[in-house]
């Protein structure tokens, strides 16, 4: 198993979903993990109740990643807690799907500012510790979506295929100071978030995916776990598909 024995770990969105199974693997291979979330409090302490019963390490934060602000408050808070940050999981994330012509803006800017801008705010706020300890893992949550596009979603596809373009110019600034920026980009994994779809919606996905089966949050917890560990030192600037064969690039 990777081992992440003294890392210090921040994963945004981690009160529920994928997020949740992020922390919880992260914790189970050894880091201390920061447990983000916007508004579910409870949710957020189960999650650091149950790293801890396991004998981890970790610590709920609130804060809304889309403000600047609370972002750069979540990072000292993280190294306020644990004295480093090693690793930075830009999970958080939202949908508020409609068709163009009925799509707010409200609706596009509350979906590229929780998908997009969080993470952009989250690697302004990580990377001066980062470059300082010249040593990081930065992992964006994008999703197949920002690759092969959505009707309905043109919103989380934009914020989710600019999370792709970010990953990329990143790894390229931050390869020389020895910290990796990939991205890994998730199929249908069930959550609240693809509650909203029907069930027709559901088996079409299902229908295109030669696995034939829907994924479950921890699959995408272990890539992420992969790209976080010193195993992955050479790899950068890399989007890592974890979708059962929905989208090949
Ligand atoms: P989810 O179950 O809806 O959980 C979303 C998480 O993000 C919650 O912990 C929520 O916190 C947090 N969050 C939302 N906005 C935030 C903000 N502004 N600041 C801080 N935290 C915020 O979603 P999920 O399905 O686990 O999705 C996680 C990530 O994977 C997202 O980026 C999503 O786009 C991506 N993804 C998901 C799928 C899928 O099929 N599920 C597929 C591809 C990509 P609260 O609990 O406090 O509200």
């Amino acid at each position: 198993m990777t081992n992440l024995k003294d890392k210090v770990a921040v994963v945004t969105g981690a009160s529920r979903g994928i997020g949740r199974a992020i922390a919880i693997d992260l914790a189970r291979r050894g880091a201390a993990v920061v447990v983000n979330y916007k508004s579910n409090t409870a949710a957020a302490q189960e999650v650091v109740a149950a790293i801890t019963a396991a004998g981890g390490r970790a610590v709920a934060v609130q804060a809304d990643v889309s403000r600047m602000d609370e972002a750069h408050a979540l990072i000292k808070a993280a190294l306020d807690a644990f004295g480093k940050l090693d690793i930075l999981v830009n999970n958080a994330g939202t949908t508020r799907d409609a068709l163009l012509m009925t799509m707010s803006e409200e609706d596009w800017d509350a979906v590229i500012n929780a998908d997009l801008k969080s993470v952009f705010n989250c690697c302004k706020a990580a990377v001066k510790p980062m470059i300082r300890a010249r040593s990081g893992r930065i992992i964006n949550i994008s999703s197949v979506v920002g690759l092969a596009g959505q009707g309905g979603q043109t919103n989380y596809a934009a914020a989710k295929a600019g999370v792709i373009g970010f990953t990329k110019s990143l790894a390229k600034e931050l390869g020389p100071r020895n910290i990796t920026v990939n991205a890994v980009a998730p199929g249908f994994i069930p959550t609240a978030l693809t509650e909203v779809l029907t069930e027709e919606q559901k088996q079409a996905v299902l229908k295109m995916t030669p696995l034939g089966r829907f994924g479950k949050p921890e699959e995408v917890a272990y890539a992420v776990s992969f790209l976080a560990s010193d195993e992955a030192a050479f790899i950068t600037g890399t989007v890592l598909t974890v979708d059962g064969g929905l989208v090949m690039q």
